[in-house]
């Protein structure tokens, strides 16, 4: 089929491309083709193509398949996705800018890309990034039926906990009190409070506490969020939580005598941390035992390797029940 191209000469047909493509101008509906001189790129509005390109038209295929990243770069390039913005670890700056040229040229429903410039940090838990295309660091994420608004800018998410968050809250039975100590923008007390959980959730992050709150309206929930740190908080729910939530797994083992404190009788815990890979839950038990009172008893319900944090250390949970 005819239609109108780009036609350039092929040591230029790359960087036109993806030129053509950030001015939204590249119509891919057809496929790009090439001969031995010449590259011919489909254009939306001829019109609209700069003066310093040559526009003419040239018989193309209306394409049947989506193009990858892939495809567009030769080569099948590690990112990871939160709803609309992909996520780059890229030292090179020039191989994350190509990366995100072709991630934002390919057939994939994603505004903006992002490049890791820390690792998490801080004590909000947030990690600084390169905005490397579209502007945005908002996006929905939906998880197991429920939809969260994140902001990888301001508050802390990782999708990678899913299955985690799934495993403990599909524990959790009508009417129990579930204390979230850490609470993020809400992927454990939300679907606490949905399963009809009294839910308190703590998080010292105002920008963290203000999605979750947009969130718990957005999936109709009722949920107490406080914008706090924990610590100012657990007298008031002295004895008052059948579970607790401690996803802080740098320091949660300094939380232990406030998570203790709102436990009531019987509560489970849900402790998480980092540890070697050699002997993740021994050290994880034994600090959780050295923080208990003297009349307080713990069983180890059970223990999991969450997800992979560094070649040495594991992401672990550690669920216990205390008994007084
Ligand atoms: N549970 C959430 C999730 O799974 O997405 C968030 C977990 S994130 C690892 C830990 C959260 O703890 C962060 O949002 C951070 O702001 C919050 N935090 C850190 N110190 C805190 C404190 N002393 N009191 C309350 N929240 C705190």
């Amino acid at each position: 089929m005819e239609v109108p191209c780009v036609i350039v000469d092929r040591s230029a047909g790359e960087q036109t491309r993806r030129r053509l493509a950030a001015a939204g101008l590249l119509d891919r509906a057809y496929d790009i083709d090439a001969d031995a001189a010449s590259v011919y790129l489909p254009v939306t509005d001829a019109t609209a193509v700069p003066d310093s390109l040559r526009v003419g038209t040239h018989a193309v295929e209306p394409r049947d398949q989506q193009t990858t990243v892939a495809q567009l770069l030769g080569y099948h390039p590690s990112f990871e996705r939160i709803g609309e913005i992909a996520l780059l670890h890229e030292d090179d700056p020039e191989t994350a800018a190509a990366i995100a040229d072709a991630i934002m040229a390919a057939d994939l429903p994603v505004t903006a890309v992002l490049n890791r410039r820390s690792p998490i940090e801080g004590t909000h838990r947030v990690r600084r990034w390169d905005r490397l295309a579209g502007g945005s660091t908002v996006t929905t994420h939906r998880e197991y039926g429920y939809a969260y608004t994140v902001d990888l800018a301001t508050a802390y998410f990782s999708p990678r906990l899913a299955t985690e968050r799934r495993r403990v809250t599909t524990q959790i039975s009508a009417g129990e009190h579930v204390f979230d100590m850490f609470a993020g923008v809400g992927p454990y007390a939300i679907p606490a409070a949905d399963r009809g959980a009294d839910v308190v959730a703590a998080d010292i992050n105002p920008a963290a506490t203000a999605l979750l709150t947009e969130n718990a309206a957005r999936n109709q929930v009722d949920v107490a969020v406080y914008t706090a740190d924990v610590r100012t908080l657990t007298d008031r729910f002295t004895g008052w939580a059948d579970r607790v939530i401690m996803n802080l797994p740098h320091t949660a083992g300094e939380f232990l005598s406030e998570a203790l404190e709102v436990a009531a009788d019987g509560a489970i815990l849900h402790y998480y941390d980092f540890q070697p890979r050699s002997d993740p839950f021994a050290p994880a038990v034994e600090t959780i035992r050295a923080a208990l009172p003297a009349d307080v008893t713990l069983e180890v319900l059970e223990t999991r390797e969450v997800r992979s944090y560094s070649p040495e250390q594991v992401n672990i949970c550690v669920d216990v029940q205390v008994r007084s």
